[in-house]
């Protein structure tokens, strides 16, 4: 855990933190050589991740809150908001810029494709040292001890990128067994970084509508996130709302 200002979402702890907050907590687990997990946390996150929900109540875990819907549920249900959106696309790169030395990344999902293209952003434009890739297709589905594989490779960070419910359990079921620093489940970073898939406009993403642009863009993919399973967060938030009303 990273502080105690905490509020739940739908039964998730979700952190109250800032960029800058985040990424001291990070380091200092990294140096202190504690292992942490970071999970962005929006609308789909909720939704998908809920038979899950026993699992992140675990010290070595951090959720943090990503995107609009998130803090509308979180002004509904608690009366606040966040301290700031903490997506995984905007805090990565800000997180990897801070390092004072080049950590070691392993990259795990997304196509076979993409990963060269994600590989080569991390190494050139961040800073950091790809020691390991396998894509979340055929990759992981052939690969023989994946763990063993990350831990001969010396990695400190795991990024993980298989879309949720799939990158959460990943992370939660690995961790312990690998010798790396700092998980993250990431969703489509890589797919951003490698340039397979633009970024909304700037002025969309300040006005909370990078989501509308992604759904034009994918809507086939993304059609059933924003309409059914907006409206299953919703329902989650409503019912845990009635719970600790009871309570
Ligand atoms: N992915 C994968 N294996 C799968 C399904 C998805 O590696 O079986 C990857 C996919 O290629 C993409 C990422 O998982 O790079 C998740 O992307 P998504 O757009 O769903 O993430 P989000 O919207 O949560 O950022």
């Amino acid at each position: 855990m990273l502080n105690k200002n905490t509020v739940m979402i739908a039964k998730f702890p979700v952190q109250m933190t800032s960029p800058d907050e985040l990424t001291e907590h990070i380091y200092g687990c990294i140096g202190a050589s504690k292992k942490s997990i970071l999970f962005f946390a929006n609308t789909n996150f909720v939704v998908k991740c809920k038979l899950l929900v026993e699992r992140f109540l675990n010290d070595d875990v951090v959720i943090v809150n990503d995107g609009l819907g998130m803090d509308i549920a979180c002004m509904l249900l608690h009366g606040r908001k966040f301290k700031s959106n903490l997506n995984g696309t905007d805090f990565m790169p800000y997180f990897f810029l801070q390092s004072k030395q080049k950590l070691r990344v392993f990259l795990l999902g997304g196509q076979p494709e993409t990963l060269n293209g994600a590989a080569y952003y991390l190494a050139h434009t961040l800073g950091h040292v790809v020691v390991g890739t396998c894509d979340g297709y055929d990759g992981i589905k052939n690969a023989q001890n994946l763990v063993d594989t990350i831990n001969e490779a010396c990695v400190d960070v795991v990024l993980v990128a298989l879309g949720n419910a799939e990158q959460e359990e990943w992370i939660l079921t690995n961790y312990q067994q690998i010798n790396a620093k700092f998980f993250a489940g990431v969703g489509g970073l890589f797919d951003f970084w490698s340039g397979d898939k633009p970024r909304a406009p700037k002025w969309m993403q300040n006005i909370r509508m990078e989501w509308f642009y992604r759904l034009c863009l994918e809507p086939k993919r993304l059609y059933k996130r924003y309409t059914v399973d907006a409206l299953k967060f919703l329902i989650s938030c409503i019912k845990y709302r009635k719970q600790r009303v009871r309570s």
